[in-house]
């Protein structure tokens, strides 16, 4: 029976998860352990819409301390200046995979020529707004957003939260660890000082102390299919740029470069491969396209992959200890929030002493994550017809996405229809098959089964698109609404409603 847990780590990844354990399994002992010296990676800030639900529904953190603590901006999608038709918007409400009960086909068969407005969240997009204004000038902040988050405050912010809730905190360096006839059962740490616990989650960041190092737990690279393994990063205080609502990833000579918009600071970089172009070059490249941005911007190395398992004995990795992709659709913290839930509901659902046949169920899904989205970044750069430097060419010819190439036959034969969600891979994540609808439609994918509208048809597909464009116009922007969020009469309805009654609920979740 687990009863003492040690996470290594205090990274976002660490922090969610003696978090997420402490909250839903307070009989827990959690005690993070972290080096103060080797630090936090301090990159990552764009989230997904789990992330809100995990951070507010789930670890019970009120609206208004995280707004006050964390300061973020808010995010309602990916603004993608890609593929051939050089710009479209990807946003967390469903564009495509949706049918107006006015119009025969489903929103997808009417983008062939434009793409934008769909719904009000690209409206907003279209017009640099973030919620619609309500009649007393208010926003009506809706749950279709993410956010944009600087890692180092919701760093911070996520030790106060974690302390409160009783986590414990030990600073020093892990150097060594003792095996057990349960894997782990004590960790060294520099100072000299031996810690036992009965179960680890290894939240070390790339450095994997426990299942890479200690376990030696295989890693399995995604090589094939993302070829990007190194970023240049940095990044310029905002004058009189608009917040923009939403993250932009742009396709660069060899690769894509991120824009995140914080209040003060705009955080721009540059994902590459280093095989197509040198650091020097990427650096280069990166400058003359933001020329507010540093000479030397810092470079972070990668390698996009997953190790085997992420459970092994009495050790799981959540976070970058586990795995990691380029953050084309921002899916680490997603995937960090998901994890952590699945942990908890398998600790719990097996009163804290887990069989192995959980534990290798565990590791189906959390691999089924990995894989899918990988699958679904890969696709972002085989679809990409825009360029033909020899690192897009590359994209084109060798991605490989035998993964989804159900789903991918079926789309060239069927087009946007929802009956493409059957064909897709049955992991549950933020993009569902509406982001492949988005990156398939956006980038002009060809599919045989066309359907060729009617003038009447257009007309009132435009007219739902111009319905959307002026609710937009009316929207409030992010300075403004801000403001708003942080008046003291300002109330968040989910912190103030009232403890639910204990309802029946499905055996799992
Ligand atoms: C270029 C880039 C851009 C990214 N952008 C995004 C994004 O937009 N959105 C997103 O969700 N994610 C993004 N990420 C991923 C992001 O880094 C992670 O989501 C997140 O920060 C989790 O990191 P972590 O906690 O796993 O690791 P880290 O932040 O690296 O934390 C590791 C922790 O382990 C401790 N540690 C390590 N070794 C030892 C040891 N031997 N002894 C004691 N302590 C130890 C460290 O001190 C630290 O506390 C990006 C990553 C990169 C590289």
């Amino acid at each position: 029976m687990i009863r003492n847990i040690i996470v290594l780590g205090a990274g976002s990844a660490g922090l969610i998860a003696a978090l997420s354990l402490k909250r839903k399994i307070p009989n827990l002992n959690v005690r993070i352990v972290r080096s103060p010296e080797l630090g936090v990676i301090g990159v990552g800030e764009g989230t997904t819409p789990n992330f809100p639900r995990h951070i507010f529904d789930y670890l019970g953190i009120s609206r208004a301390r995280f707004y006050q603590l964390a300061e973020p901006t808010w995010k309602l999608g990916i603004r993608f200046l890609w593929g051939p038709r050089g710009r479209f918007d990807y946003t967390f409400a469903p564009q495509l995979d949706s049918h107006w009960s006015d119009l025969p086909r489903p929103n997808g068969f009417y983008c062939d020529e434009e793409f934008s407005c769909v719904d009000i969240p690209a409206a907003m997009m279209h017009q640099d707004k973030v919620f619609a204004r309500q009649a007393n000038g208010a926003p009506d902040v809706q749950p279709w957003h993410a956010f944009h988050i600087e890692n180092t405050k919701f760093v911070d912010m996520l030790e106060i939260v974690a302390r409160e809730a009783g986590v414990e905190f030990t600073d020093g360096k892990v150097t060594g660890s003792d095996r057990g006839d349960n894997g782990i059962s004590a960790i060294h740490l520099e100072d000299g000082q031996r810690l036992e616990a009965d179960f680890f989650v290894d939240c070390s960041g790339f450095r994997s102390e426990l299942l890479g190092k200690a376990l030696e737990e295989p890693f399995e690279s995604f090589g094939k299919t993302l070829f990007c393994d190194r970023a240049v990063i940095g990044g310029w205080d905002r004058t009189t740029e608009p917040i923009l609502p939403y993250t932009t990833a742009e396709q660069m000579d060899a690769g894509w470069c991120w824009q995140i918009d914080h209040e003060h600071h705009i955080n721009r970089g540059y994902v590459y491969s280093s095989q197509a172009i040198s650091d020097d070059e990427a650096a280069a490249e990166y400058k003359r396209k933001n020329p507010k941005a540093p000479d030397s911007p810092r470079v972070v190395k990668f390698r996009s992959g997953a190790y085997r398992r992420m459970w092994v004995d009495n050790v799981v990795a959540v976070g970058n200890a586990g795995g990691f992709v380029e953050p084309l659709e921002a899916t680490a913290l997603m995937i960090v929030c998901a994890h952590c839930q699945t942990l908890v509901d398998f600790l719990l659902h097996t009163e804290l002493d887990p069989t192995p046949g959980m534990r290798d169920l565990y590791n189906e899904l959390t691999g089924a994550t990995w894989n899918d989205i990988r699958d679904f970044l890969g696709l972002h750069y085989k679809l990409n017809t825009a360029l033909d430097t020899p690192f897009w060419k590359h994209c084109r010819a060798d991605t490989d996405l035998s993964g989804i190439a159900p789903l991918l036959e079926f789309y060239e034969e069927n087009g946007p229809t929802g009956f493409c969600r059957y064909r897709l891979p049955t992991t549950q994540n933020d993009f569902g098959i509406e982001g492949y609808f988005v990156m398939l439609v956006g980038n002009r994918a060809p599919y045989r089964k066309r359907h060729h509208a009617t003038p009447q048809e257009m007309a009132i597909w435009n007219k739902h698109r111009n319905d959307n464009l002026a609710h937009a116009r009316r929207g409030i922007d992010v300075r403004e609404a801000l403001a708003y969020v942080r008046h003291p009469g300002w109330q968040w309805h989910g912190d103030a409603a009232p403890k639910p009654k204990p309802q029946p609920q499905p055996a799992f979740a």
